[in-house]
C-alpha cells in the first residue's frame, strides 16, 4: 500500500479530516434525526445531503468539467429522464446482469457484497501477518512520526488480530487482492469456503454468494404493471436520442454527446461515505466513432506525449499491483491502449482531474480484466484516486463496441447508424432474391409475411445453395419459425435466386462508443482528502487546498475589528466583488483575525481581504493566500486585479508576491 501523506508530508488522519468535513458541513447522512429516533425502521445508508460549501464545491467542479468537455468539443449535452420503462433496460443487458454478488450472514441475516468480504478480510489477515513479524507499513512508519497518532495507532492495532501466516498463503492473498475484480460469483463461493472468510462482524459463517440487481424497481402511473427503474447510469438516455443527435448534427461523425445527472444504485452495503451511495452525481460523455481506420481522433497530438501511470490487465492477472510510467502515444502503439480514441479521453481525464486539484502522486489509470469488463467491451481504464480507503475508481473509461446502439436498434426497429457517401462507389457481386408478392400473398395468406422474412434472412451462402436446387429441382423448402408447420415450399414461379452486382454509393455503420463516466461525489470526496492537511504540530487547525477555480467560496473579507468605521469599506467592497462575480464571505464577527482565517482555510477559503485602520487613512487593503498564509498590502483596485486574476487562473500567488508589496501585520496566532 502506497504511503498516504498530505501535502505537508505528515500522514493522512480521517478523523479530524471527517471532523472538520461534517464540522463546516460540507456533506451530512440523510435524515440523520430519524436514524437516532425510536421507533424507525427505514434504511438511510448511502444517502447524503450537500451543504453550502458542499454545493458550492460540486457546482464548481460541475461548471469545470462542462467547460473543459462539453464546450472544448462542442459536445452535445442532453438532459435525460431518470425513470426509464423496463423494456429499455431489458435491450440494454441491466435488468439481466447489472448486479452484484452478495452473501448473506448465516445467522444475523447481514447481507454483505461478496468481493468487498474477501477483501477486508484478507487485507486485515495481512495487516495482522505484518504486525505479528513487526513489519510495520510505510504508512505506519509515517504515523509513528507524527504525535498525533501515537494514541490512535494503539488502538487500530487491537482492531486486527496479529497472527503470523505462511509466506505462500500472505503471496495468494497479495495474489487474490490483485485480482480481485475479476472474480465471478462461483470464484468468489470458492475463495469464501477455502480461506474460511466469514463476517468480520460476529464472525459467522455467511451462505455461497448469490446476483443482486442493483436497479431500483418502481411502477410508473397508476398502472402497477407499467415496471420502471431509477436509471443506475444518465448513458441509455444518451444512446436512444442518438438518431435525433446525429441529425442534429447534421449528419457529420464523430461527435460527443454528454449529461450531467443523478443515478441510483441499490448497493448492498454502503460503508464508504460519499465513495458508494445510493443516488449519485454522475456526467457521462458518449464520444461515437467510426470503427473503421484504428478509431483515430483529430487531437490525439494533444496528449501523445503525456506521462500516465499504468496499471495494465496483464500484471493484475498475473497477481501484481505494479504500475508504470507511460506516454499515451506509446500506450496505443504498443496497444496497451486500445486506441486512440480511448487514449485521447484518458489524456482528458488526467488533464481535468489535474484542473481541480487532485494531487496527481495519488491518480493511476487501471485496466479491466477480462471478466471485469462487459462482454461487448473492447477495453476500459478506470482512473482510481488513492484514498485513506485505497484506490477508488471515480472515472471509468470504457470502449463500448457498437453493442448499445446495436441492441436498441433491434429491439425498436430505428435503424441507429451513420450513413455516409462513399469516395468511390462499392462493388458489390451477390445473390439476390426475387419474390412474386402477389403469388405469395394468397398462397401463405396470413403466413405471407414470415415466409417473405424468412427469405430475406438467409445467407449468401444458403442462397447459393437455394440457387442450385431450386434450378435442379424447381422447388426449395425453407425454414418458417413463424409458421405452423414451421417450413415452406417455395417453386419456381413465386422465387428466383439470381447472381447480381449491386453498387453501393453509400455506407452504413453502427458507431462504436467511447464512454468516459464521471461520479462527480467521488471525485469530490477525493478532492477533500487529496487537500486536507493541517498546519505544523496543530491538528485543530486543519487547511482545504482547494484550488481557487473550484474553492466553494473565493474570498473572506475581514475587517480588523467591529469598529464603525470600517463598515462602509467592507460595505463598498463586497458590492465590488458581487460586481466582479468573485464568491465572498464577511466576516464581522468578534473571533480573532486568526480565528477567522483559520475557519475560512477549513472551508478551503483561498484569499482574505482585511479592511484595518490603515484602509481607512490611505484606502488600502491586504490580501492573505491561504497555504502560505502570506500577505500583501496595495490600492483597492490593485488587489481586487489580482484577485480576478488569481480566481481565473490568469496568475499565481508567486507572481502576486513579487508584484505587490509584502504586509507582515495581524498576527494570525492571537
Ligand atoms: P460505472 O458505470 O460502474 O463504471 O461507474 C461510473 C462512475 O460512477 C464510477 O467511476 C464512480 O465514480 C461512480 N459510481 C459508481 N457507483 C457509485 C456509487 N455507488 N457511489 C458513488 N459513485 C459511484
Amino acid at each position: 500500500m502506497a504511503v498516504l501523506t498530505t501535502r505537508s508530508g505528515g500522514a493522512f488522519d480521517r478523523t479530524p479530516f471527517e471532523a472538520l468535513v461534517k464540522r463546516r458541513l460540507f456533506y451530512t447522512p440523510s435524515f440523520e434525526i430519524y436514524r437516532t429516533a425510536s421507533g424507525f425502521v427505514g434504511d438511510t445508508k448511502g444517502l447524503f445531503d450537500y451543504g453550502p460549501p458542499g454545493c458550492a464545491l460540486q457546482a464548481n467542479i460541475v461548471d469545470t468539467w462542462r467547460k473543459h468537455f462539453v464546450l472544448e468539443e462542442n459536445m452535445l449535452e442532453v438532459d435525460c429522464t431518470v425513470l426509464t420503462p423496463e423494456e429499455v433496460f431489458k435491450t440494454s443487458g441491466h435488468v439481466d446482469k447489472f448486479s452484484d454478488w452478495m452473501c448473506k450472514d448465516s445467522k444475523n441475516g447481514d447481507y454483505l457484497r461478496a468481493d468487498h468480504l474477501i477483501e477486508n478480510v484478507l487485507e486485515a489477515r495481512l495487516k495482522g501477518d505484518k504486525a505479528a513479524r513487526g513489519v510495520s507499513t510505510e504508512e505506519d512508519k509515517e504515523k509513528d512520526n507524527d504525535p498525533a497518532n501515537a494514541k490512535k495507532k494503539k488502538r487500530a492495532v487491537k482492531d486486527v488480530k496479529v497472527v503470523k501466516l505462511d509466506d505462500d498463503v500472505a503471496r495468494e492473498y497479495e495474489e487474490i487482492l490483485a485480482r480481485i475484480d475479476n472474480y465471478d460469483g462461483t470464484e468468489l463461493g470458492q475463495l469464501i469456503k477455502k480461506h474460511d472468510i466469514r463476517n468480520p462482524d460476529g464472525n459467522n459463517e455467511v451462505l455461497p454468494p448469490v446476483p443482486f440487481n442493483l436497479m431500483f424497481k418502481t411502477s410508473i402511473g397508476p398502472s402497477s404493471g407499467s415496471i420502471g427503474y431509477l436509471r443506475p447510469e444518465t448513458a441509455q438516455g444518451q444512446f436512444v436520442n442518438f438518431k435525433k443527435l446525429l441529425e442534429f448534427n447534421q449528419g457529420t461523425m464523430p461527435f460527443a454527446s454528454a449529461s450531467i445527472g443523478k443515478s441510483y444504485r441499490n448497493e448492498i452495503s454502503p460503508r464508504t461515505g460519499l465513495l458508494r451511495v445510493r443516488e449519485f452525481l454522475m456526467a457521462e460523455v458518449e464520444h461515437f466513432v467510426d470503427p473503421e481506420g484504428g478509431k483515430k481522433h483529430v487531437r490525439f497530438d494533444e496528449v501523445e506525449n503525456m506521462e500516465v501511470l499504468l496499471l495494465d490487465r496483464h500484471t493484475q492477472l498475473a497477481g501484481n499491483t505494479e504500475t508504470k510510467v507511460m506516454t499515451i502515444g506509446d500506450a496505443v502503439k504498443s496497444k496497451v491502449i486500445d486506441n486512440e480514441t480511448l487514449g485521447y479521453f484518458v489524456g482528458r481525464i488526467h488533464m481535468f482531474l489535474e484542473k481541480i486539484g487532485v494531487d496527481m502522486k495519488k491518480l493511476r489509470f487501471r485496466q479491466h480484466m477480462a471478466n471485469e469488463m462487459a462482454h461487448y467491451a473492447a477495453d476500459c481504464w478506470d482512473a482510481e484516486l488513492l484514498t485513506s480507503y485505497g484506490w477508488i475508481e471515480c472515472v471509468g473509461c470504457a470502449d463500448r463496441s457498437a453493442y448499445d446502439l446495436s441492441v436498441h436498434s433491434k429491439r425498436t426497429g430505428e435503424a441507429l447508424v451513420v450513413r455516409e457517401a462513399r469516395e468511390h462507389p462499392l462493388k458489390i457481386e451477390e445473390w439476390q432474391v426475387d419474390i412474386d408478392k402477389k403469388k405469395l400473398g394468397p398462397k401463405f395468406r396470413k403466413g405471407a409475411k414470415a415466409v417473405e422474412e424468412a427469405i430475406e434472412a438467409v445467407t449468401q451462402q444458403q442462397r447459393e445453395t437455394f440457387h442450385e436446387i431450386l434450378k435442379k429441382d424447381g422447388v426449395i423448402t425453407i425454414d418458417v419459425p413463424g409458421l405452423p408447420e414451421g417450413k415452406a415450399d417455395l417453386d419456381k414461379s413465386l422465387i428466383d435466386i439470381v447472381r447480381r452486382t449491386r453498387v453501393e454509393n453509400t455506407r452504413d455503420y453502427t458507431p462504436n462508443v467511447i464512454e468516459p463516466s464521471f461520479g462527480i461525489g467521488r471525485i469530490l470526496y477525493c478532492l477533500l482528502e487529496h487537500t486536507y492537511w493541517h498546519r505544523p504540530g496543530d491538528v485543530a487547525r486543519g487547511v482545504l487546498s482547494i484550488p481557487p477555480l473550484v474553492a466553494p467560496t473565493k474570498v473572506l473579507l475581514v475587517p480588523l475589528s467591529r469598529s464603525p468605521e470600517f463598515k462602509p469599506y467592507v460595505k463598498k467592497l463586497s458590492s465590488r466583488l458581487r460586481t466582479l462575480g468573485i464568491s465572498h464571505n464577511v466576516d464581522d464577527s468578534s473571533a480573532s483575525i486568526g480565528k477567522r482565517y483559520s475557519r475560512n482555510d477549513e472551508l478551503g477559503t483561498p484569499f482574505g481581504i482585511t479592511v484595518d485602520f490603515d484602509t481607512v487613512k490611505d484606502e488600502t487593503i491586504t490580501l492573505r493566500e491561504r497555504d502560505t498564509t502570506k500577505q500583501v498590502r496595495a490600492s483597492v483596485d490593485d488587489v481586487l486585479g489580482a484577485v480576478v486574476n488569481l480566481v481565473n487562473g490568469t496568475e499565481i500567488w508567486a507572481d502576486v508576491v513579487k508584484r505587490l508589496p509584502e504586509f507582515v501585520g495581524q498576527s494570525e496566532d492571537e
